[in-house]
C-alpha cells in the first residue's frame, strides 16, 4: 500500500424528503443543482430535494 498524506476532498450531496424528512446522503455526481428535485422518496410519494453539498476531507 501506497502511503500519501495528500488529502483528498470528495464531495457529497445530501438529499432530503419535505414530506417525512428522510435523508439520504451520497456522493456528489455532475448535474447536482442544490435546492433541486432528484428522485423519488423509497418511504412515501414525496420527492426528494438536494438540500446540501459538500466536500469532505479524507486523510489517507
Ligand atoms: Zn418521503
Amino acid at each position: 500500500m501506497i502511503f500519501s498524506k495528500d488529502p483528498i476532498t470528495v464531495a457529497y450531496t445530501v438529499e432530503k424528503c419535505d414530506t417525512c424528512g428522510l435523508i439520504k446522503k451520497r456522493k456528489f455526481s455532475e448535474g447536482d443543482v442544490l435546492f433541486s428535485n432528484t428522485t423519488k422518496c423509497s418511504s412515501c410519494e414525496g420527492m426528494l430535494i438536494i438540500e446540501k453539498i459538500f466536500g469532505e476531507t479524507i486523510e489517507q
